[in-house]
């Protein structure tokens, strides 16, 4: 049988007619892990595979005993910063590498109540610094259209093992586009969710204010079917709210010319206006608006970030766990014998050698946006625009469905192209970090490729709540176009 780009909905269907279990299933990923992971670098720690098959064995019995699981048997993927008990998480730094995750994340245990089975841990930009996968302690993850470009960040390794097969569905993190830059270059489906939707309790914190949790999946049905899953309060992520009624659908959206300016990407701007017109032809009336908060959304967001980065890594300086803490005894305060001479000694040698580069610079440029004197200068001031932003997004929503809008400037970027210059590889995330900014949701999906056969996506961004209503669009748009196929 076919196993190659089976849906979880398809995926549930064969389970349900008897032409496939999920050990058959698990098998399947298993060996093309075995066989691909290698030259793709989208898992960093896999289950043992013993384990992993005993759990789809199960599986199998539970739904011949005629258990209503939502997700009986169906193997997944999660990003490295999600804690699930028996695997460690780095969160694709060398700092965590020795720690081992000592409960489980929410999500992954909504996930294994409703019996989907954890294959692996996958690739990330190191706590989820980047666009492209290449700041990870960990290797590159490489394209699955192109290995010589990257599969985009900071989720790269759930988006390529998802676009590989090698996984049914994935989970990840997007503190600015960190669930959707990949999907876009891997040509899958990511949901950044309204901010506070799905709770964060045990994922590795990037910038608070900002973080969201949400699925890669092949189609926006599986995402109908992973949302409400994933949605929810657990008593431990207070920014959780809860949205009870769904906007009714006006059958208009925005576009706006201003994201796509002259000197754009042809392909991405000719990709963009395409689109509109293709919602058009479906009976959406496109209203087009001017958008000139694009102008700051990359130094807000930066500015937001690395102040927020710098306070969350605060807490890793190598005496509560990780790097240097399985190797001093503190209670001795033998600093000697480790070659330092005080706890600031210890604290400076922990960051220095466990920190990979770019979490460094976040961490000076945050503390120093942080600082006394700067503070108001640049953090605050950020949080003012931030505001602005948000409400000049929500006024444009009350008139429409949603907002259309590119995920990147262009398609996966070559290997090694932005490493040289940092403000390139910021520059990827002018699209994306709008909605993290406004704790708007965004639902990203592939919308045609470009010259290289790579793949292009574009995004729907909607009001606060309004998850489901962009799942609901974008399933129509999939039902009716064939943007999708690659
Ligand atoms: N590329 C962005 C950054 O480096 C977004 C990362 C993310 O969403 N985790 O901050």
């Amino acid at each position: 049988m076919e196993l190659i780009g089976l849906s979880v909905k398809k995926i549930l269907d064969k389970y349900q007619s008897g032409e496939l279990t999920a050990v058959e299933l698990c098998e399947f990923y298993l060996n093309r892990i075995e066989k691909i992971n290698h030259i793709y670098n989208a898992y960093i720690f896999v289950r043992n595979r013993d384990q992993i098959l005993e759990e789809a064995r199960a599986a199998d019995e539970m739904r011949q005993q005629g258990s209503t699981k939502k997700l009986l048997g169906v193997p997944f993927a999660i990003k490295d910063s999600f804690l699930a008990r028996g695997t460690p998480t780095t969160a694709g730094d060398k700092y965590l590498e020795q720690t081992d995750s000592v409960y489980d994340a929410t999500v992954v245990k909504k996930l294994l109540d409703e019996g989907a089975i954890l294959l692996g841990k996958t690739n990330m930009d190191s706590w989820g610094f980047g666009g492209s996968t290449e700041n990870s302690a960990y290797g590159v993850t490489k394209n699955p259209f192109d290995q010589t470009r990257v599969a985009g960040g900071s989720s790269g390794g759930s988006a390529a093992a998802l676009a590989l097969d090698m996984c049914a569905f994935a989970i990840g993190e997007d503190t600015g586009g960190s669930i959707r830059n990949p999907a876009s270059f891997c040509g899958v489906y990511g949901l950044k969710p309204t901010y506070g939707r799905i709770s964060r309790f045990g994922c590795i914190a990037y910038a608070s204010s900002l973080d969201s949790v949400g699925p890669f999946a092949k189609t926006p049905e599986d995402i109908e079917i992973l949302f409400p899953i994933l949605e929810g309060g657990d008593g431990y992520d207070m920014t959780y709210v809860e949205y009870k009624n769904r906007r009714p659908l006006l059958k208009k959206f925005a576009f706006s010319l201003d994201l796509v300016p002259d000197g754009i990407n042809e392909n991405t701007r000719n990709l963009y206006l395409h689109t509109v017109q293709q919602f058009t032809d479906l009976g959406y009336e496109a209203i087009e608006v001017k958008f000139p908060v694009f102008d700051y959304t990359i130094p807000t967001y930066y500015i937001t970030a690395m102040a927020e980065a710098s306070t969350n890594l605060a807490r890793y300086h190598g005496t509560r766990y990780g790097h240097l803490a399985n190797k001093i005894k503190i209670s001795n305060y033998d600093f000697a014998s480790f070659g330092v001479n005080s706890w600031e000694d210890l604290f400076t040698k922990s960051r220095t050698e466990g920190f990979t580069n770019e979490a460094k610079k976040r961490v000076f440029l945050g503390a120093f946006i942080l600082s006394e004197g700067y503070v108001d200068a640049y953090y605050k001031k950020a949080q003012i625009i931030r505001n602005y932003i948000l409400h000049y997004l929500q006024d444009i929503l009350t008139n429409v469905d949603f907002i259309l809008s590119p995920v990147t400037p262009s398609s996966a970027l070559k290997i090694g192209s932005t490493l040289t210059n940092p403000l390139e590889m910021y520059l990827e995330d002018v699209y994306t970090v709008t909605a993290n900014l406004a704790g708007i949701p965004a639902l990203a999906f592939p919308a045609g490729k470009d010259e290289n056969s790579m793949p292009i996506g574009m995004q729907i961004m909607g009001n606060k709540g309004d998850d489901e209503n962009l799942i609901s669009i974008v399933k129509n748009f999939r039902n009716r176009t064939d943007n999708h196929k690659f």
